[in-house]
């Protein structure tokens, strides 16, 4: 197979392209896979799934050459994601193309950390200038409920081997879910303190693919911030101007943590994300229904002027406000029913990349 690349941007100018609501182009989400070694409850929580055709993923080769496109519209945050992005094999090269390339300013990493422990080095020495480690719990045996895999130590030594490695801005993100680790608020919060990772909480969000979604198993940033003001004290927000997904607070002992609250309190009037599958197809929000296909153009050589007038229309058409819409109605339920994701897995959280 041929790779027309279309890339050599010039010097960088300002190409920024503004959607519909002035919400700049400028951070996307690439899923390098929609394959897990976890099975999540609020994400994948079925016996099967429906994989994406292994002939139609991206090989590293053609994600680099998309990324250029998207850097000469004004992309210039990358974070790589999945499915878990540590499965996909050889990432450290991935990880090396895309740190080379001088427009993007912020290259991180979405990873349930089962495999981290094994290439934290390599990607630290690829380049790789930030890690997010996915951690919903402390104890072992919920670990292994909430997963149904029993890689709880895998994760925690994955956490540590980051630090070693050299990363800073450890973050680690935690589902929070009513009855089921909603007791571990402060637990997490003191094991961030340990290892020098900051933690954010991320409200249950009823996304394709959560099919156990339900409103009372939401616990919402109020609540998030009500608990941990009874057992710290005073919570204070940090004022701070970001189209950062994480409202970020402090503790009276200097502590900081994020919530994110996609769900009661959603964020989407910032929202300059898109997502790429590892199939190539790009949505311009975690809660569309289509996407546009940019393997099929990649693959048949389209030009750069082609994929520019593919992208920029779409973006500048952008309207969506997917989690605010969600808000918006009488009785939520989960959004996508499964027969619809066996038809298309296009709409699972783990295809999509969260
Ligand atoms: N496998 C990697 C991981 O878990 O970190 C990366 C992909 S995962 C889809 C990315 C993020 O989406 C994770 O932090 C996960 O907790 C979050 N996520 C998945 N389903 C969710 C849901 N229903 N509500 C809120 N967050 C969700
Ligand atoms: Fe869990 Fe991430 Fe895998 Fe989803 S993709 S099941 S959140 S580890
Ligand atoms: Fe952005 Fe869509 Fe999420 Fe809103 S729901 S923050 S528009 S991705």
């Amino acid at each position: 197979m041929q790779i027309v690349s279309p890339n050599v941007p010039g010097p960088r100018e300002d190409h920024r392209v503004a959607d519909a609501f002035g919400r700049p182009l400028r951070n996307l989400r690439i899923s390098v896979t929609d394959r897990c070694n976890l099975r999540c409850q609020y994400c994948m929580p079925e016996e099967e799934y429906v994989w994406l055709p292994r002939g139609d993923i991206l090989h590293f080769e053609e994600v680099s050459a998309l990324v250029d496109v998207f850097a000469e519209l004004g992309v210039e945050k990358v974070r790589l994601t999945g499915g878990e992005p540590l499965l996909r094999r050889g990432l450290p090269s991935l990880v090396r193309m895309l740190a080379g390339k001088p427009p993007i300013r912020d290259l991180a990493m979405t990873t349930n950390g089962v495999l981290l422990a094994e290439h934290a080095q390599a990607l630290y020495e690829a380049g790789l200038h930030r890690v997010t480690v996915s951690l919903d719990t402390l104890r072992p045996a919920r670990f292994r409920a909430l997963t149904r895999r029993d890689s709880h130590q895998r994760v925690l030594d994955g956490i540590e081997a980051t630090v070693r490695a050299g990363f800073k801005g450890l973050k680690l993100d935690t589902v929070v879910m009513r009855g089921i680790n909603d007791d571990e608020l402060v637990d997490l919060i003191e094991y961030g303190k340990r290892v020098g990772a900051e933690v954010r909480f991320i409200e249950y969000m009823d996304v394709g693919g959560a099919t156990l979604w339900s409103m009372d198993k939401v616990v919402s940033r109020t609540e998030i911030v009500e608990r941990l003001a009874e057992h710290y004290g005073p919570v204070t927000p940090v004022v701070e101007e970001s189209s950062a997904p994480a409202d970020r607070f402090v503790l009276p002992d200097g502590t900081i943590f994020g919530i994110i609250s996609s769900t009661t309190a959603p964020f989407c009037r910032s929202c300059d994300r898109s997502r790429l599958t590892a199939d190539g197809m790009w949505y311009l929000c975690l809660y569309a229904r289509a996407g546009t296909d940019l393997r099929g153009p990649l693959r048949r050589g389209a030009s750069r002027e082609e994929f520019r007038s593919l992208i920029i229309p779409r973006w500048q058409a952008r309207t969506d406000r997917g989690a605010e819409e969600r808000l918006g109605l009488d009785r939520r339920a989960p959004l996508v029913q499964i027969g619809e994701l066996r038809k298309d897995p296009h709409l699972e959280m783990h295809t999509r990349g969260g």
